[in-house]
């Protein structure tokens, strides 16, 4: 069967699995996640991959680490036993971000601490120093033995804050299709202004392209008013909880 189905476990006690369809043939897995399997399998059936992405926006942006499991048919079943290896990654509820592949030609990722910001990392090989993590959103990069490598199966469960110039990339990677646009263009269209439930008033600010599509990418349905607001009533309460 060219097409499998996947699952993603947060393992966190709460959030229930998502499913989504993987490509034997070419090896990827289409990112968009679904609650129900055979909501998955409707949509692929009819409009392929893209259908998938754009019948579920990519609204959710609390990313946690997950285990990534493949099946060998289009359900989870007694079979499961005789799957394959389950991988661990990185997932909103309704985008897989890592890993996409079944590895091999995947670089492989991990999360790299460096003095409290926790990057999602690249291993890259340094030649005779060996391998080393590379943080997403650094173009240059030095190793340094003070920053604590983790494995996302370390992690499993627990709430991360990541950083979000990282997740940005990764999240621009699965929310790509053949023909869209650059997802920054979306997130700078959509609605501005002041919501009935605020006071305050309007101010110009100006943004650069990451955190314009950072402020719209946190904001409720885009919106990068919302998403400002929502950054500095959470920068607020990390300085809060950090001089506790
Ligand atoms: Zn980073």
């Amino acid at each position: 069967m060219s097409h499998v189905l996947g699952r993603v476990d947060y393992d966190d006690g709460v959030t229930p699995s998502r499913f989504f369809v993987h490509d034997n043939t070419s090896g990827w897995s289409i990112p968009t996640l679904f609650s129900d399997p055979d909501e998955a399998w409707r949509i692929y059936d009819h409009g392929k991959s893209r259908a998938m992405q754009s019948v579920v926006p990519a609204h959710s942006t609390h990313v946690r680490a997950v285990r990534k499991v493949l099946t060998n048919g289009r359900g989870f079943d007694s079979e499961e036993s005789t799957t394959r290896e389950p991988q661990f990654g990185l997932a909103t509820e309704d985008r897989l971000l890592l890993p996409l592949t079944e590895g091999g030609n995947e670089d492989k990722y991990l999360l790299l601490q460096v003095e409290g910001v926790l990057h999602v990392a690249q291993e890259t090989d340094g030649g005779f120093s060996g391998a080393y993590a590379h943080p997403l959103c650094k173009d240059r990069w030095e190793y340094s033995a003070q920053n604590q490598e983790f494995a996302f199966d370390d992690v499993l469960g627990r709430t991360l804050v990541l950083c979000p110039l990282c997740l940005k990339r990764l999240f621009d990677a699965s929310t790509r299709t053949s023909s869209a646009k650059k997802p920054d263009s979306a997130a700078m269209k959509r609605p501005v202004g002041r919501p009935a439930a605020v006071g305050g008033k309007r101010v110009q600010v100006y943004l650069d392209d990451d955190s314009l599509f950072i402020a719209g990418w946190i904001g409720k349905d885009g919106n990068v008013s919302d998403g400002i607001r929502k950054a500095l009533r959470q920068a607020l309460e990390k300085r809060d909880s950090r001089e506790r």
